[in-house]
């Protein structure tokens, strides 16, 4: 059976994503300084090279692919919870270049901000903690 909490809208900051920042990192230092610990984010914009994750279930690992060219956002989505008492941010990315292949996964660090839009939606409620979970490998809620 599903886990799940129940929250409340809290409120919306939306922004610009600065040049030549790691995007994850960047995503997450928003929400740590305006303590958004419980929430939801989408992006949109262009990357100058991308780093994303594949998470192979079988042997519980990630492998990542990085592509070293420019990349329109097509949508980044992702939630925020904690995970050793702080705000973190799991997201993942769908992105196309200039002929409109896409490439997709586990947002992970190494991916270069060109410019973008987020939408951040804060909520109220219980906290969402990650802890390891046996049976995937993952820190789940
Ligand atoms: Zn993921």
């Amino acid at each position: 059976m599903a886990k799940k909490i129940e929250a409340q809208f809290k409120r919306v900051l939306m922004g610009r994503l600065t040049y030549g920042r790691d995007l994850l990192e960047e995503l997450t230092e928003i929400c740590q300084a305006q303590d958004v610990h419980l929430g939801r984010l989408e992006a949109i914009g262009a990357v100058q090279s991308a780093r994303i994750g594949f998470y192979d279930q079988r042997n519980q690992k990630y492998s990542f692919v990085t592509v070293e060219q420019p990349l329109e956002i097509i949508s980044l989505i992702g939630s925020i919870s904690l995970k050793d008492g702080k705000p973190f941010v799991h997201a993942h990315i769908a992105l196309a270049d200039a002929a409109g292949k896409t490439y997709g996964g586990h947002l992970a660090p190494g991916t270069v901000v060109f410019a973008g839009e987020f939408v951040l939606v804060q909520f109220d409620g219980p906290a969402l903690v990650r802890s390891q979970d046996e049976q995937t490998g993952l820190q789940l809620w």
